[in-house]
């Protein structure tokens, strides 16, 4: 359940860029600065606006079903760890895990299963990676792990366990015990990769070609 301040922000839009929110951030203070907020009274409005900033900045960078970040932090983080990789001549591998059949799931057993489904999947998928990887919910039934500093061949350790446990873990909704499998596509950055969204592409080529050959795997091109 959403505490007060919650569901009090939960009615803004928080389609807003952190880069915006920033520049309301500066107004703001520029307001507190130049108009007479009573002594008394500003440290509180200051803290209150503080954390309203800090709550809205995070809802916005973040999904609110699973806590993962969301898509347009993907946009952010994929060309930058993308160039910086480039530059520094890192290994950078990018996977993309798809639910396999998940529309069966909602169709089944209703659409607040499929969310079960799609948070318990987010956690898994979070405890599979290192701190220094970056996970995103990139679409409905869709991730990307960014794994930086780490080679194709690495990359696959991780992901197969991951594969495994989702396959094996107990999912469980209403008593009924459901069977989820993924599918990953997998890539690492190469010297002929160009760009950060050709770097994508790759992973889901990969990813189609797992949808192709029958699913509940992990495939690089
Ligand atoms: P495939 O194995 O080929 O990936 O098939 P699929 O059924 O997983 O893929 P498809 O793209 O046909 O269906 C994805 C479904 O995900 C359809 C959509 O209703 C559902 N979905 C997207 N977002 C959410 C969500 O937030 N909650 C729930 N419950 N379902 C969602
Ligand atoms: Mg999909
Ligand atoms: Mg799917």
């Amino acid at each position: 359940m959403a505490d007060k301040n919650e569901t009090d922000l939960g009615n803004l839009s928080f389609d807003i860029p952190p880069e915006v929110l920033d520049e309301i951030q500066k107004n703001i203070e520029e307001i507190i600065t130049n108009f007479p907020v009573p002594e008394s009274n500003k440290l509180d409005v200051i803290r209150k606006i503080n954390f309203m900033y800090s709550h809205t900045r995070h809802l916005s960078v973040t999904d609110a079903l699973t806590g993962l970040y969301n898509r347009r932090s993907l946009d952010v983080h994929l060309e930058r760890e993308f160039l910086r990789a480039k530059r520094y001549k890192n290994d950078l591998s990018i996977a993309i895990i798809d639910i396999d059949f998940f529309k069966k799931i909602n169709d089944t057993y209703g659409h607040l299963c499929g969310d079960y489904v799609l948070k318990e999947a987010a956690y898994l998928i979070m405890e599979t990676f290192r701190k220094t990887d970056l996970i995103f919910r990139y679409g409905g039934e869709e991730f990307v792990a960014l794994l930086t500093e780490t080679p194709l061949e690495k990359a696959l350790i991780p992901l197969e366990r991951l594969r495994s446990r989702i396959e094996n873990y107990p999912f469980k909704y209403n008593n009924t015990p459901i069977k989820i499998t993924v599918s990953i596509g997998v890539n690492a950055n190469k010297e002929n990769t160009e760009t950060a969204s050709e770097f994508l592409d790759s992973a889901d080529r990969a990813l189609y070609q797992a949808k192709n050959t029958g699913r509940n795997r992990v495939v690089t091109t």
